[in-house]
C-alpha cells in the first residue's frame, strides 16, 4: 500500500439502532483511518425483523455523526467486498465483545479473505462498559419499558420513545 493513499475503512452491520458500543467503535476506528463508511445493511443474514427501517437507520448514523466530516454513512446490500472495492476501501472494522462474537466473526473474516484478498478485517474492542451492549438488547430493553439512556445517543432514544411509547 502506499504511504500516500489515504485509508478507507467500512463499518458494516445492521445498527438497529447505533448504539454508543458501535459509536465507540467508529471513534477507535478513526484513530487508525483516514475515512469511515459506516455502511447499513438493508437486508439481514440472520431472520430478525427490523425496529427501525433501513431509511431511520441511517439517518440516526447522519444525525450522530453529522459534524464528522470523516464519518459517512451508506446502505449497502450485496456482498460486503464488493462493495467495499467498489468504495476503494481497504478495511473492514469489526467489534469483538466477547468470545461469543469470535465464531461467528472469524468465520465471517476468513470467508471475506477468500473472496476479497486485498481487505483486511481489523477487529476492535469497545471501552468495556459497552462489551455487554447489543442494538438487540437495547431493542428488548426498551420494548420492555426500561432505560436504555445510558446506552444510545439522545436522538436514537427519542425515536425509540416515538416508536415503542
Ligand atoms: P448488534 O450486534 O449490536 O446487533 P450489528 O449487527 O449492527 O449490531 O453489529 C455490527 C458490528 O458492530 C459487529 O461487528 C458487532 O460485533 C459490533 N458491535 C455491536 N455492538 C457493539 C459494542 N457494544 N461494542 C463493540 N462492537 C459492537
Amino acid at each position: 500500500m502506499s504511504p500516500h493513499r489515504p485509508v478507507i475503512a467500512i463499518y458494516p452491520g445492521s445498527f438497529d439502532p447505533i448504539t454508543k458500543g458501535h459509536e465507540d467503535l467508529v471513534r477507535r476506528t478513526l484513530r487508525v483511518t483516514d475515512r469511515l463508511v459506516v455502511a447499513v445493511s438493508s437486508t439481514s443474514t440472520e431472520s430478525k425483523e427490523h425496529l427501525f427501517d433501513i431509511n431511520e437507520r441511517v439517518e440516526l448514523i447522519q444525525e450522530i455523526f453529522a459534524k464528522d466530516d470523516h464519518v459517512e454513512v451508506s446502505r449497502f446490500d450485496g456482498l460486503l467486498v464488493d462493495f467495499a472495492r467498489d468504495l476503494g476501501a481497504q478495511v473492514v472494522i469489526r467489534g469483538l465483545r466477547a468470545v461469543s462474537d469470535f465464531d461467528y466473526e472469524l468465520q465471517m473474516a476468513q470467508m471475506n479473505q477468500e473472496l476479497g484478498p486485498e481487505i483486511e478485517t481489523l477487529f476492535l474492542v469497545p471501552e468495556v462498559e459497552y462489551s455487554f451492549l447489543s442494538a438487540s438488547l437495547v431493542r428488548e430493553v426498551a420494548s420492555l419499558g426500561g432505560d436504555v439512556s445510558r446506552f444510545v445517543s439522545a436522538v436514537v432514544l427519542q425515536r425509540l420513545k416515538e416508536k415503542i411509547g
